[in-house]
């Protein structure tokens, strides 16, 4: 595959349209991103290991066997240091199966009232299933949970979470800067360079 000449449609395996938003923004132009969605697939794609590069590499395998399509898959986790790495691989259904930002965010900082060692990471992993290879590329952002929500950009834990020598969450910063500094952009673009070395 010729990255850089020709028209190139990649399965993006999500229906987050954030992430959608996010990931388009650091492709190239030539890059077409297809949602699940768009290939017709409507369940809930399992996700059943115990760690986020467990979780990526299961959501990719599972679009390339059921769907045939070459894709990319992402999987993101906050650590929180104070709370030995939670909610980690369960961050999306920390506060319950209901998968919901705002409880996700008040258990946390109720977890966190106490503590003032606040200091926390994302990770993202994507893992890419591509002419029969899989390759992994991980992104990490370190920071630290603020006491009260701040910010209404974004998704999921941005309005809590404030990255290292930024005075704000990333729920109050644009895209374009979350993408520079963020965990998803970092992998973004190893996956990236990689597309492009083929
Ligand atoms: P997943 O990787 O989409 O399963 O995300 C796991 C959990 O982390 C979900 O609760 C997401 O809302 C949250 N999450 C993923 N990426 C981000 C991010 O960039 N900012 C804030 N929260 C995120």
């Amino acid at each position: 595959m010729c990255f850089n000449s020709q028209n190139m449609k990649l399965v993006f395996a999500t229906n987050n349209s954030n992430k959608l938003k996010e990931v388009q923004a650091l492709l190239p132009k030539n890059i077409t991103l297809l949602s699940l969605l768009d290939i017709g697939c409507l369940e809930d794609i399992p996700e059943t290991q115990p760690t986020t590069e467990g979780n990526a590499i299961q959501k990719a395998d599972y679009i390339k066997d059921n769907y045939g399509y070459d894709c990319f898959a992402d999987d993101t986790g906050l650590e929180v240091n104070a709370l030995n790495g939670a909610p980690g691989v369960y961050s999306a259904r920390y506060a319950g199966e209901q998968r919901d930002a705002n409880d996700n965010m008040a258990k946390l900082l109720t977890e966190l009232q106490l503590k003032d060692e606040r200091t926390a990471q994302f990770k993202t992993v994507i893992a890419l299933q591509i002419n029969g290879e899989l390759k992994t590329f991980t992104g990490i952002c370190e920071g630290h949970i603020v006491k009260e929500r701040a910010g209404d950009k974004g998704f999921g834990y941005d309005p809590i979470f404030e990255p290292n020598n930024y005075n704000k969450t990333f729920a109050e910063m644009d895209l374009k800067l979350k993408n520079e500094i963020g965990h998803r952009g970092k992998a973004m673009k190893q996956l990236i360079s990689y597309l492009q070395s083929q």
